[in-house]
């Protein structure tokens, strides 16, 4: 591309005439610095590199950068995967990382993302996101790699609330009240009644998460009846703990070894469902916290599904095939299940392609069903789902839609048709807390990110706790703050940075809302 065609494509005479005029109207006595704050900040560099992720397999790592600083982001990675998802882009090469190496991906980013983005605004998620999908041409993003374009999409969102910071208020401001991502997102998707999300905390993994005989993949619990997230946060600790004292009494500390999101993995095969939720309801009597803390399950049923029946011991190698299940039988044992114990949630309780049965299922009204491998955030999979009333709740994996666009798209098609929509972690996890902003900016009302233990879990629940305490002692500080500067805003900066400070401590104080009991309606 020549110099000219890169001033014409990115309207560079234009952006610099309008600052020049800018400094001229505020006659400032600094006109170089006054212009390096008015111009719009735009993507000048984008660089990344192989990482690995929470199971020790290679991911993407991208910095992007702009005249405004550097922005971080990383792409997770599932052990599921489906027909309908966004590639992840995998070298193949059986020889380094057993095939799992993503240099391909990394050499995209480097060499065709960061041309196509370089001079583009990072403010305009939408357009840095269809830029990509554009030179991706493929519908699942197989030619760049799924991995390559949600890392440099969270990337440019990190950017675009930064830029939102830098020109809205001074230097000296943004150091105390800057806009932070959640607030970027919420204006990307056009919320503005936030709550800070119920935790859905991963007690027992199994499944593909954990080497036990439990064929289920999670027992979840879900701190409901907190009056905030810090409370919520204690709440599942207190009970993991508790559960780590009981398996440890029950089957020895050798059965206190966790599974992938960190939840506690014993071999809890002989009554399958029962044994483990006995073994939770037993944590959560001993906290004393009662009906405050309710149960989720996420069954993913596709895993031990065989033909039309479900092996509850596809786990145990000698056992496998004796405890064969029919749907029939499935649907009586949720039934009673969610009789005898707090279950206010099921994902995937039957195979991803069964969309009777899980419409049936969710008719029965018994709890909150959720589309995880039914789904897999396809948008279309989605629209069929609300059109046949099929489940109740989305299961948004970020990298599943591939781009930060797209993933509020899919929250906006759940929420329109009042299903609960849950943002989640996957199973090999970076420390990058983007899903926690995303929870809260889009008012999703759940959040799963696996259990309290873990870094790479917590990063996501801290970053929560971060927003709820930060945000409400702000927002408790905010008539000192407003009586500190009032001199120095009256003389110095303008009535819309007072407008500002109004708007944000408005906001402040329902962004400490914790959504408990309406958890689904948020
Ligand atoms: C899940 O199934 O809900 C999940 C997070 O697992 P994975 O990331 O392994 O697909
Ligand atoms: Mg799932």
């Amino acid at each position: 591309m020549s110099v000219q065609e890169y001033l014409d494509k990115h309207m560079l005479s234009r952006k610099i005439e309008d600052a020049v005029n800018a400094a001229v109207r505020a006659k400032t006595p600094d006109p170089s610095n006054h212009m390096r704050k008015a111009v719009p900040s735009v993507i000048t560099k984008v660089k990344a590199r192989q990482i690995l992720d929470s199971r020790g397999i290679p991911t993407v790592e991208v910095d992007l950068y702009t005249n405004k600083g550097m922005f971080r982001a990383s792409a997770p990675s599932g052990a599921t995967s489906g027909m309908y998802e966004a590639i992840e882009l995998r070298d193949g090469d059986k020889g380094t990382y057993l095939g799992n190496g993503v240099s391909r991906a990394v050499r995209n980013i480097n060499e065709k993302i960061c041309e196509a983005l370089t001079g583009m605004d990072p403010t305009l998620q939408a357009h840095v996101d269809q830029a990509m999908i554009d030179l991706d041409k493929t519908e699942k993003k197989n030619e760049l790699g799924a991995n390559a374009i949600l890392a440099v999409s969270i990337a440019a969102c990190k950017a675009g609330a930064a830029e939102k910071e830098a020109s809205e208020l001074s230097t000296w401001l943004f150091s105390i009240l800057s806009v932070p991502l959640y607030k970027h997102i919420a204006d990307l998707s056009g919320k503005t009644n936030l709550n800070l999300p119920v935790p859905a905390f991963t007690l027992i993994s199994g499944g593909k998460h954990a080497g036990n005989n439990l064929a289920i993949q999670e027992i979840m619990i879900l701190p409901v009846g907190a009056k905030k997230f810090e409370e919520a946060v204690q709440m599942g600790s207190e009970t993991y703990h508790h559960l780590k004292a009981v398996i440890t009494e029950k089957y020895g500390a050798h059965e206190c070894n966790v599974g992938e999101d960190g939840g506690l993995a014993p071999n809890v095969a002989r009554h399958v469902f029962r044994e483990g939720l006995d073994l939770v309801k037993e944590a959560i009597d001993r906290t004393g916290y009662k009906e405050r803390i309710k149960i989720a399950l996420d069954v993913a049923a596709t895993d031990f599904c065989i033909g039309t029946k479900y092996d509850l011991d596809s786990k145990s190698p000698n056992k496998s095939g004796q405890n064969f299940k029919s749907v029939e039988d499935m649907i009586e044992m949720y039934k009673e299940l969610c009789k005898d114990y707090p279950i206010v949630s099921i994902e995937d309780p039957f195979d991803k392609e069964d969309w009777d049965h899980v419409k049936y299922f969710s008719g029965l009204g018994l709890c909150q069903v959720v589309g995880d491998d039914l789904l897999m955030s396809n948008p279309k999979r989605i629209e069929r789902a609300i059109r046949e009333t099929a489940c109740n709740a989305l299961l948004l994996k970020v990298n599943q839609v591939g781009t930060v666009t797209e993933a509020i798209e899919v929250v906006k098609m759940a929420k329109d048709a009042h299903w609960g929509v849950v943002v989640s972690q996957r199973s090999g996890e970076t420390e990058d807390s983007f899903i926690a902003d995303l929870s809260v900016g889009l008012a999703t009302g759940q959040i799963k990110a696996g259990a309290p233990c873990r870094g790479e879990r917590l990063a996501k629940y801290n970053q929560v706790l971060f927003l709820s305490t930060d945000l409400s002692m702000l927002s408790s500080s905010f008539p000192y703050l407003m009586k500190m500067c009032g001199g120095f805003l009256a003389t110095n900066l303008h009535q819309e940075v007072v407008l500002q400070l109004l708007r944000i401590e408005e906001e402040l104080g329902e962004h400490s809302i914790y959504v408990g009991d309406d958890w689904r309606q948020s």
